[in-house]
């Protein structure tokens, strides 16, 4: 490698969660040695000024990496910027050439989320071939690249979403059950096989008191918590009921949050080497 990888993060506006994920991007940048630039453009930025700004990434030699924080503001095409991006410095994999290289299971960036379940999945020696999986939730940056992963995977593969009859019986089917649905503690025992492998994606902010008390049963550590900073975090999946039923889970948080950003490095790197012809 004749230089580091270089990252860089577009960060539009002042989205409060948006900004808490970008720093800890770029904090992981810093401590791998890996450079990385943070652009902030006004909440005010039209299509075509980002757009310029991607055109100008797109064209440095030392940028391996664009990420574009989403969500973006509402006058912004989000899909016109993210098609305006070079697919191969497209580290969140969400441009369609890369979606589509992800259908026909070729290599190409993978969606950092999804790439990172299939990493955990395999690090803690999960079987996934000929299991029944179940994602609920159908969105482009989890639930349907996560679904087709787990297929390339060899496992057999249910999506559900909103308008699914009977998901507690159809998740109770799944010996690997994702949730990607964004509704605090909605997955609850009755949608979890005993022993199933739960991945709890959801990141949800709580800021009611009663609500910390009827999901963590009273936890004086979650209560102590919510009470020192007004919000406490939660997956889509009862945490309780998953410690109690599931052979093995992802916590919230700690779980594929982390793996997330792992993942983002790990496709930086990668796109360094192979602009680089390092590998
Ligand atoms: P999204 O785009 O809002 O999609 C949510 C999906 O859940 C949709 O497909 C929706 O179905 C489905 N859904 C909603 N209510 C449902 C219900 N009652 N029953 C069944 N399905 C239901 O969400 P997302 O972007 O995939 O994110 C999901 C969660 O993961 C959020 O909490 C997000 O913050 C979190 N997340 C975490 C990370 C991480 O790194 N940890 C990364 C990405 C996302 P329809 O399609 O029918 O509407």
């Amino acid at each position: 490698m004749k230089r580091a990888p270089g990252l860089a993060v577009v960060l539009v506006g002042n989205n409060a969660a948006s900004e808490v994920y970008v720093r800890h991007k770029v904090k992981t940048c810093l401590d791998l040695g890996m450079c990385s630039q943070k652009l902030t453009p006004p909440d005010s930025i039209s299509t075509e000024e980002l757009l310029e700004i991607v055109d100008q990434l797109n064209a440095r030699d030392d940028v391996d990496g664009i990420l574009v924080q989403l969500p973006l503001p509402k006058q912004i095409d989000s899909k016109r910027i993210l098609r305006a991006l070079d697919p191969e410095k497209d580290v969140d994999g969400f441009h369609p050439y890369n979606v589509g290289c992800l259908v026909a299971a070729l290599p190409a960036p993978r969606a950092c989320t999804p790439a990172g379940i299939i990493q955990l999945l395999k690090r803690y020696h999960i079987p996934i071939v000929g299991k029944r999986a179940v994602v609920v939730g159908r969105s482009d940056i989890v639930g349907k690249p996560v679904s087709l992963l787990l297929l390339h995977e060899h496992a057999t593969v249910t999506i559900c979403h909103s308008k699914t009859p009977d998901l507690p019986g159809v998740c109770c089917e799944a010996d690997i059950l994702v949730a990607a649905i964004g509704r605090p503690a909605m997955i609850t025992g009755d949608y979890i096989k005993p022993g199933a492998t739960v991945i709890d994606v959801g990141t949800n902010s709580l800021t009611s008191r009663e609500e910390v008390v009827r999901i963590f049963r009273n936890s004086p550590d979650r209560l102590a918590a919510f009470d020192k900073r007004g919000s406490v975090l939660v997956g889509d999946v009862d945490p309780i009921d998953m410690a109690e039923k599931a052979g093995a889970y992802t916590p919230v948080p700690g779980g594929v949050g982390p793996l997330t950003i792992a993942m983002l490095m790990f496709n930086t790197v990668e796109s360094a080497e192979r602009r680089l012809g390092v590998c």
